[in-house]
């Protein structure tokens, strides 16, 4: 084992004509070979914008302003595009939430892989031809030779994300990053792709970065979970330490807001509040004005990482020893 991937002191803003909004505020993380890493958090919390830089997907109002994404010998914050092309689709790959935006209506499925293939592996069209059969067979699709000729629309919604996962592996990527890949699917649908995408990391050993704000998915899923809130990770473990042992009280929300088996939702609900104002992100805990446990250290001072095992971490001052210290104003004396 060893990082194929690694996120340090990753900050990224939006540059709007309102100000500056805040996205992602100094995010370490590492991706270790063939593990899957759920990254947690509701809409806002900088998750796909982490994803996004990876990928060197940002938009182009958006700017990393801090920090190194690692992969390999590279530093993928400071790669050209042209070179960030030849790592994209190829060497890290990407999956969406809705296939139809990976897709292009207008050729057939089969064609789309091809070009996948010929552009990053120089293939001819005959072994190119032979690479889709065998990729569609690895996503489970009946009668490969038949479905690489039809368009998108002539697929099931659960067809044409299969497909798009076969265009993600086409050149064997090192890294997979799929983005809600199950959100916009039925259930049944839904659980068929985890499935899949679980075997096709057993056979190619792909490591995977899944991000979502779904924990049953998480739970089916992955190795370690990260938990992103405000910008930031607020914790990180194994599943198991994040599922029983967790030490921040807004994974405790998540957890207690957790659907039912086999109900469906499209956001987190129901820890009460909003999100901070990534344009004036508060300078203490990031979800303090939502915390039913928040003490005034906590609106005045950023919580630190605590370490609570080797792979456990949280930035939260209700279990940091330092907390008291710097709970105590200054005039109280010794
Ligand atoms: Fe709540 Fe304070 Fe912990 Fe933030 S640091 S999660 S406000 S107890
Ligand atoms: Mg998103």
């Amino acid at each position: 084992m060893g990082a194929i991937l690694q996120v340090k002191d990753l900050e990224v803003s939006f540059y709007t004509y309102i100000g500056e909004v805040h996205a992602v505020r100094g995010v370490d993380f590492s991706l270790e070979k063939g593990e899957t890493l759920a990254i947690v958090g509701e809409s806002g919390s900088g998750k796909s914008v982490t994803s996004k830089s990876i990928m060197g997907l940002l938009a182009r109002s958006a700017r990393i302003k801090q920090g190194e994404i690692r992969f390999e010998d590279k530093d993928l914050a400071a790669l050209p595009e042209r070179q960030m092309q030849a790592i994209r689709g190829s060497e890290i790959a990407m999956i969406f939430q809705d296939p139809m935006t990976s897709l292009n209506p207008t050729l057939t499925v089969g064609k789309q892989i091809i070009e996948v293939l010929q552009k990053h592996r120089k293939l001819g069209k005959r072994d190119a031809v032979q690479r889709v059969i065998e990729l569609l067979a690895l996503v489970g699709i009946p009668n490969p030779d038949k479905r690489m000729k039809q368009y998108p629309h002539q697929l099931s919604g659960g067809m044409r994300q299969r497909i798009v996962i076969a265009m993600a592996l086409a050149c064997d990527p090192k890294v997979l990053i799929a983005d809600e890949p199950t959100t916009a699917l039925d259930v049944t649908i839904q659980s068929q792709i985890l499935d899949l995408m679980r075997r096709v990391q057993s056979e190619t050993g792909t490591s995977i970065i899944l991000i979502t704000h779904d924990l049953g998915v998480v739970a089916n899923m992955a190795d370690r979970v990260a938990i992103m809130y405000g910008g930031k990770i607020v914790e990180t473990g194994t599943v198991e330490e994040v599922f029983y042992k967790s030490r921040h009280p807004y994974t405790w929300g998540l957890l207690a807001s957790m659907p039912k088996l086999h109900e469906k939702s499209d956001e987190l609900l129901s820890i009460p509040g909003t999100p901070p104002d990534m344009m004036d992100p508060p300078k203490g805990c990031p979800f303090a004005a939502r915390c039913s446990y928040a003490m005034e250290v906590c609106f005045a001072h950023m919580p630190v990482q605590t370490e609570h095992s080797s792979t456990h971490r949280a930035a939260c001052w209700l279990q940091d020893p330092r907390s008291p210290q710097v709970a105590r104003p200054a005039s109280a004396g010794g």
